[in-house]
């Protein structure tokens, strides 16, 4: 089995893998902002931010630089683990606008626990060649922030690539000419709906290291297994918050649920902190408990797996029972775990 559990020591404490970085969305102006889940769920302990658009944010670059801490304008305790990355997601139509050494130096000042370095993500509708120059791209920022950092925090490499060779290639090229803590894969949120080419992606990764590995954007309710299930360490994602805004409840187990189709019943099916108390209306009108019962979602269906690990279980076993309700990503399940199988 390729799941794998870990501690990493971290300038703001332990962190114990695999886990999820919940996205934190301060500092953009479209804030759906996340509602406090730090303290209040506690494997979420942690947090993902994206550092360019903090520094491009005016008014709390200068709360920051005056002394205030972003634990303190995140509203959160000193000891939560934060993840830095770059904001090259925001790179996919626009060039770069920032350096390695000018991320490296915002990520220092932000005092985050890991940092991902500048990349500059593909697109499937690229041209190969704009695809290629673009991982290329990403290859030097990577050497570079290597070059330049120094530090207790976390370097993970950021790394593209739409085909397994050229993602092997790049770690393996990294490994020997940087120094990183681990990597990321970026690039895979517009090819989401291809089980086959993201889990193909994902394992050529992980053959290529055996140092943490992180997948940006897709630790929703259904990558989440397939995420544990392929040895991946760590994942972020802000799903939990668009469903919300799309009135979308997580179900463990199961899947997202349309609530405006659901009328006749006083009682949600969850007995999160939320949902245990609350009827389906006070929660349907209210976004930050909707937001809130998604997180209790993912670490439930982080919990679970987990569970079934560690009490000794089949994990195929269990992931066969898990996919069964839903053709989409029972045949998702099937195509990764074929893969694993081919592997081990
Ligand atoms: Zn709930």
């Amino acid at each position: 089995m390729l799941y794998r559990h870990r501690k990493l020591d971290l300038p703001h404490g332990e962190l114990h893998t695999p886990v999820l970085f919940p996205v934190r969305n301060i500092g953009k102006r479209s804030s759906d902002n996340t509602p406090a889940y730090v303290g209040t769920i506690p494997e979420f302990s942690a947090a993902m931010i994206n550092a360019r658009s903090i520094k491009n944010r005016e008014p709390m670059w200068n709360r920051l630089m005056d002394g205030v801490t972003l634990r303190e304008e995140m509203g959160v305790p000193e000891d939560t683990i934060v993840f830095a990355d770059s904001g090259g997601f925001d790179f996919l139509s626009e060039k770069p606008d920032t350096t390695p050494a000018e991320t490296l130096e915002t990520q220092r000042q932000l005092d985050a626990d890991i940092y991902g370095t500048v990349d500059v993500p593909l697109s499937p509708k690229n041209r190969t060649e704009e695809n290629q120059r673009r991982t290329e791209q990403s290859i030097e920022f990577a050497l570079e922030a290597s070059d330049r950092h120094h530090g207790d925090a976390f370097l993970l490499a950021s790394v593209h690539g739409y085909d397994p060779e050229t993602i092997r290639n790049s770690i393996r090229y990294l490994e020997k000419r940087g120094d990183f803590d681990g990597y990321a894969l970026g690039s895979l949120i517009p090819v989401r709906t291809d089980y086959k080419k993201v889990t193909k992606l994902i394992l050529s990764a992980r053959k290529a290291t055996n140092k943490h590995l992180h997948v940006y954007g897709l630790g929703g309710l259904v990558y989440q297994p397939l995420l544990l299930y392929l040895g991946v360490d760590s994942f972020d994602s802000s799903a939990f918050i668009r469903s919300a805004g799309n009135r979308n409840y997580l179900i463990p187990g199961f899947g997202g649920e349309e609530m405006h189709e659901i009328e006749e019943i006083d009682r949600l099916p969850c007995p999160c902190p939320i949902c245990g108390q609350r009827t389906l209306d006070d929660i349907r009108e209210d976004r930050a408990a909707f937001t809130q019962h998604n997180l209790w979602a993912l670490a439930t269906e982080l919990r679970r797996f987990r569970y079934m690990v560690e009490s000794g279980r089949d994990i195929e076993h269990y992931l066969d029972l898990r996919f069964q309700g839903n053709e989409v990503t029972k045949r998702a399940y099937e195509i990764t775990k074929q893969q694993v199988r081919r592997l081990v």
